[in-house]
């Protein structure tokens, strides 16, 4: 039997001949549009592979053909993430939004029907509400306590029911923490599903991933990130992807070559480098987020702490966190005593930690998500998701966690 070696091992590695780039160990960033065929019949070739007209043949080695379709950045950092989710296949984007709202246009049509989690992230909120709508696709939002029946008796009561076509999911839901079931979601999904229609189920993994939790392993079709969170982690670019198996991936990169939103090869080559750090980063934001968790939880200015790790056991969240995630994250939120003054004050008080949106990177960051990331969420759902103008949501970095903790109680001593 051949050794078979965990992804972290993989990363520095996998994918890429050194003999093809004069030995060298790293790879070249392939800063080129596009690529020489060695005869007409070879380009050809290619051409009718990549527009699908025909299957890639058993023994046939095909090469690049243009920056837009392929470049070995791209291709090395996809083969690299199929690792940690155990896809088929892969496609990194220009961001975030970019990889979701292709996955939103490709998997739904005028005239259908989604149904999403919310809240939402607000980018993934804005084009759902504003795109999607103005091209004749319907939503309906769910919230964390609605059961699989309910979600049934939502899709059927909108008179929709044979138009739905996605479910798409964030979990845990920003700022919250909250748990939503993506295997709850994926028996929905099926129950719509017919001969004819496949309901597909996407997650935005971006809070927990690619680490700490496997949506594809869970049922769902489509995952996405935004790269610029814990994959790129050193908040210095901005990218995205999307996984699954090859038949959904051949229509999602089919879309990216025609909308041309794929990643550049010097961002590719920056995620290849974070990719190899991925694994010590994040446990060791997990290790810091455990702390600062477990410090805020039992100081008195602190009214309730929003963390994975902080669920009571004996409850239905505790079951549900415990099936879908291998960690507790190094996500925090909580509710300081007061309301925006006191949280201002916090956030203004601050010294080792920035004041900044954005996640999952090696430096600490707070902010202030009713006033910031979700200032643009209708004032009265933003009450009912519990993002209340005393939440302050922190993502913790691979800091020292004395040093982190200190930072804190300094600043709430002044509040
Ligand atoms: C940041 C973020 C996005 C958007 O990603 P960009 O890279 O900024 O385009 C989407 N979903 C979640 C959960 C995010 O945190």
């Amino acid at each position: 039997m051949p050794h078979k070696y965990h992804p972290e091992s993989l990363m520095m590695t996998h994918g890429y001949k050194p003999e093809l780039s004069e030995g060298a160990v790293k790879p070249p960033i392939f800063q080129t549009s596009t690529f020489v065929f060695k005869t007409a019949e070879e380009g050809k070739a290619f051409f009718e592979v990549a527009y699908g007209l025909r299957e890639k043949g058993e023994n046939e080695n095909l090469g690049l053909i243009y920056s837009r379709i392929n470049n070995p950045n791209l291709e090395i950092l996809e083969d690299r993430l199929c690792l940690w989710d155990k896809s088929e296949d892969c496609a990194v984007f220009e961001s975030g939004m970019s990889a979701i709202s292709s996955v939103l246009l490709e998997f739904s049509a005028p005239g259908d029907l989604i149904l999403y989690s919310a809240p939402t992230y607000g980018g993934t909120d804005h084009f759902i509400h504003d795109l999607l709508k103005k091209i004749g696709v319907t939503s309906i939002a769910f919230r964390p306590h609605h059961t699989k029946k309910d979600l049934i008796k939502m899709i059927k009561d909108s008179g929709k029911a044979d138009r739905l076509s996605l479910i798409y999911l964030e979990s845990p839901a920003n700022p919250t923490n909250d748990l939503f079931d993506i295997g709850a979601c994926v028996k929905v999904a099926k129950k719509f599903s017919s001969k004819k229609k496949k309901v597909h189920v996407a997650v935005d993994n971006t809070y927990m991933g690619p680490l700490w939790s496997n949506p594809l392993e869970l049922g769902a079709d489509l995952v996405m990130y935004s790269a610029t969170k814990y994959i790129g982690g050193h908040s210095d670019l901005i990218a995205g992807a999307v996984l699954g198996n090859k038949e959904v991936m051949q229509r999602v990169k089919t879309l990216r070559t025609f909308l041309g939103n794929m990643v550049g090869p010097h961002t590719a080559w920056l995620l290849l480098r974070s990719l190899e750090t991925l694994k010590v980063r994040m446990e060791k934001q997990m290790r810091n987020a455990k702390k600062v968790a477990k410090f805020l939880n039992e100081h008195p200015k602190v009214d309730k702490v929003h963390y994975l790790g902080l669920i009571p056991k004996d409850t239905k969240d505790y079951k549900l966190y415990k099936k879908q995630y291998s960690s507790p994250g190094a996500m925090v939120s909580f509710d300081i005593k007061g309301g925006e003054k006191e949280a201002f004050k916090f956030l203004n008080g601050l010294k080792l930690m920035k004041l900044a949106v954005s996640l999952g990177s090696t430096e600490s960051l707070a902010q202030h998500p009713a006033s910031m990331t979700h200032i643009g969420v209708d004032p009265k759902e933003r009450e009912e998701f519990g993002i209340t103008s005393s939440l302050v949501r922190l993502s913790i970095g691979v800091e020292n966690s004395e040093d982190i903790i200190w930072d804190i109680e300094e600043s709430l001593n002044k509040v």
